[in-house]
């Protein structure tokens, strides 16, 4: 790691020579922690910047209710407050019991949007499973949006599912030949149709859930029972609670405080936790697995009111500022957190090196789709819509922009390109993770990985290519430190590229589209030779 003290004077020739007689640190599949440009003046070239910048998107949100006379209302409630967890399309199914038919609606858009009261005034029952989505595999279409409902053998069945599965290809192949029929492109439909097998074809809810792979929260419903299940490894959250004497489940806690459902318990990684008129009954079916929670659930992706793992994610990220403050400070007269996820960290920054924390970036939070692409009107448009920078408060100050991550680089480069020209005298960046070098195959959507600035710059460049003075990425050590739990605890694929369960490297959100176009071109080629011996 090539380190430099940026809050000393006279630096910047030193550490200039400092990174050119190490060239070999710089090396873009190492993690470099702290560089300090060499040509301050090096500013971003707006002709040169993208119209766009691109996150990671969130995966889904889940929500559940067992035994309350609103569960439809409860679901929507909750799913309003896991709305960031995806925002494509919304659905709930209701249930009355055994013996009643399924109610369900869904389609794309907000929770908001999809949902009105006439639409929950319709979905009757004392149980319920609802779904925000995010595409992790599948287009994003009405045909994928979940909840998927099925009416098979053993009666009805609803699924939502949060994850990936890694072998989803193999099982759909093996299901097809078996003569399932799919009517979408989503891995989750794979679950169902495992579920839905005859018991004497081996279709034991247990055994069905064996065979399935990758990452796995996952509500069922069937007529009688609501199962919550979490994959071995527990890579996306899930946690019980109660209300009124109803049970519900939620992928993340802050959705319980919006109902003021008292939380019991996180499902553990591995557990089936099987709910019915009875109460509740814990299976572990799974072979054993290290645990492999997300690093990035609490890094960005979960809100910050939420608690995982036990301890509360804004503590989490206010702790992660205070290990970078604490790794790589910096002589500043404010800190400005890039809201929302960069505030906590931008925080525990602030407080460690007592340097007043500002916040200069004002977020507009009523942001729909913008049809109309002013990228020749309005340059950096799609930044400025989202973001706009008080002026006033940077203008000839040392600012210290704190963010959660930088993935492709747009974005960062362009407020930085917005602090210069609003007179910022210095900015420094310093980021609350390491940098993202490797693919997420278990249910994040990052960009792919020759898109990953990290993964095709040396930190050196990346630094100059923002434009800014200084760049400090937190480590791996100190990011898990702010957790207080052991290293072993998490996935940290994405930033070290070690996958707790191996993976294609072809797995993509599009693997399912891919497929269907082959077998087309195989049935196709197929029907050649019939043709021609036809014809002849
Ligand atoms: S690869 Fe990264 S984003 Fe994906 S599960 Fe692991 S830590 Fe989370």
């Amino acid at each position: 790691m090539v380190e430099c003290d940026p809050s000393r004077s006279g630096t910047r020739g030193k550490h200039s020579e400092l990174v050119k007689s190490q060239k070999v640190r710089l090396n873009p599949n190492r993690f470099d922690g702290l560089f300090r440009v060499t040509h301050p003046s090096n500013r971003a070239d707006p002709d040169q910047m993208p119209d766009s910048a691109v996150l990671p998107q969130h995966e889904c949100g889940l929500f559940g209710v067992f035994g309350h006379p609103n569960a439809a209302v409860l679901t929507y409630y909750g799913l309003f407050a896991l709305q960031h967890r995806g925002q494509e399309s919304a659905g709930i199914v209701t249930s009355n019991g055994p013996g009643t038919s399924f109610q369900m609606h869904k389609d794309m858009g907000l929770v908001s949007q999809v949902f009105g009261q006439n639409e929950l005034a319709r979905l009757k029952g004392t149980r319920s499973i609802g779904h925000t989505r995010y595409s992790t595999t599948g287009t994003s279409t009405i045909k994928n949006a979940q909840p998927f409902v099925v009416d098979c053998v053993r009666g009805q069945m609803a699924i939502a599912h949060n994850g990936n599965l890694i072998n989803a290809d193999i099982l759909r192949d093996e299901l097809e030949r078996r003569g399932s029929i799919f009517q979408t492109t989503a891995d989750s439909e794979i679950i169902l149709h495992l579920l839905a097998q005859p018991l004497d074809n081996g279709g034991n809810v247990l055994a069905a859930l064996r065979r399935i792979e990758g990452a796995f929260s996952i509500l069922i419903m069937s007529e009688r029972e609501l199962i919550a299940v979490r994959d071995p490894f527990g890579w996306r959250p899930l946690s019980l609670g109660k209300i009124d004497g109803a049970y519900v489940l939620a992928s993340e806690t802050c959705a319980f405080d919006l109902i003021h459902a008292e939380f019991i318990r996180e499902i553990e990684p591995g557990e089936v936790l099987i709910i019915n008129e009875h109460g509740l009954r814990s299976e572990r079916p799974f072979p054993d697995a290290r645990p492999a929670f997300c690093m990035f659930e609490y890094v960005y992706f979960s809100r910050p009111d939420s608690i995982m793992g036990g301890v509360n994610v804004g503590k989490v990220r206010t702790e992660m500022g205070r290990e970078l403050a604490r790794r790589f400070p910096v002589e500043a007269d404010i800190v400005v957190p890039v809201p929302d996820s960069g505030n906590y960290a931008a925080l525990g920054f602030a407080e460690e090196l007592k340097i007043p924390f500002a916040h200069a970036f004002v977020r507009n939070h009523y942001i729909g789709r913008t049809f109309l692409q002013p990228s020749q009107l309005i340059r950096d448009f799609d930044v400025r819509v989202k973001l706009n920078l008080i002026k006033e408060m940077v203008a000839g100050k040392r600012v210290v922009v704190v963010d959660d991550s930088i993935v492709r680089g747009t974005t960062a480069r362009a407020r930085v390109v917005n602090l210069r020209e609003a007179g910022a005298k210095e900015v420094h960046m310093r980021v609350s993770c390491p940098p993202h070098r490797f693919a997420c195959h278990y249910g994040i959507d990052f960009p792919d990985p020759e898109k990953l600035i990290a993964n095709q710059m040396s930190m050196e460049d990346i630094c100059k290519y923002l434009g800014v003075d200084s760049l400090g990425y937190l480590d791996v050590e100190g990011m898990v430190r702010a957790t207080g739990k052991p290293l072993n605890s998490f996935c940290l694929a994405c930033f070290n590229g070690d996958y707790p369960l191996p993976v294609d490297p072809a797995l993509d959100k599009f693997i399912m589209e891919r497929r269907e176009q082959r077998a087309k071109a195989l049935a196709d080629q197929e029907a050649q030779p019939t043709l021609f011996t036809h014809l002849k």
